[in-house]
């Protein structure tokens, strides 16, 4: 598709202003905790393939959290790795049908993802307790047809998929999901979802895709890593109740 030359233009000065929003305001970091907990005892069948967790404690320190604070330096606000490790899983008597429900859930016509396979997660995994400001994030094997992340916002708590058939819209068998993805934006990454999710922790929503700029991490018609001026502010603000919450459970 030809681009007009004043959309370009457009499109180079927004991308010129999301830069220097992210450099030129010297406001302080804000730090926000983080637990990463890796659900190893899950295993997930679809198309011949047994899906598991792949990804090791050393690449969420080494790859994903580097990742997810160069996305959200332009916000100023710093996700500090608290503890990184595998969580337990429970295995109630109907564990095989809530797997086969993650497993088989499928986007509907309107792109949106079936709210139902996060209740039938939610069963096979043992959860850690709430802890202040604390966000938890979950790398789980699979969370269904094209679904990357999912974000409980009210309980701070993350799911992210280690699988993915995102890019085949769920036409072919899935695949890992690479760590990071270098440059531009193509397919995306693991981190970037990681980044994303967090994202929903601050408030962000999804932008409209008829009315917005493209390149942003919250999505749009060509997603990207920036946040915008608006965005920035209120994940700052949340950002900043977080940290507030943890220096108040002190005891
Ligand atoms: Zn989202």
């Amino acid at each position: 598709m030809a681009m007009h030359p004043f959309t370009a233009v457009a499109q180079f000065l927004t991308t010129i202003s999301l830069a220097i929003v992210g450099v030129a305001h010297a406001a302080p970091t804000i730090t926000v905790p983080v637990r990463v907990h890796i659900v190893r005892d899950l295993v997930m069948p679809k198309e011949g393939l047994a899906m598991q967790s792949w990804v090791t404690e050393q690449q969420v320190r080494d790859v994903i959290v580097p990742e997810v604070n160069r996305i959200w330096r332009a916000a100023d606000i710093a996700f500090r790795l608290d503890a990184v490790g595998p969580t337990s899983t429970r295995t109630p008597a109907d564990f095989r049908e809530r797997i086969d429900a993650v497993v088989t859930a499928r986007r509907d016509i309107d792109g949106e993802s079936d709210p139902e396979r996060i209740r039938h997660l939610g069963e096979l995994i043992g959860f850690a307790s709430p802890d202040g400001g604390t966000v938890d994030v979950y790398l789980v094997p699979y969370l269904g047809e094209a679904s990357q992340g999912n974000t409980k916002r009210s309980l701070r708590r993350v799911f992210v998929a280690q699988w993915t058939d995102k890019a085949s819209k769920g036409r072919r068998a899935p695949e890992r999901f690479q760590l990071n993805e270098p440059g531009a934006f193509v397919r995306g990454s693991l981190s970037r979802t990681v980044a994303h999710e967090l994202g929903h922790v601050l408030g962000l929503r999804h932008p409209d895709k008829r009315d917005t700029v493209d390149g942003l991490l919250m999505g749009g018609r060509f997603p990207g890593y920036a946040l915008t001026a608006d965005e920035l502010a209120k994940a700052r603000r949340k950002a900043a109740k977080l940290a507030s919450r943890q220096d108040d459970d002190v005891d």
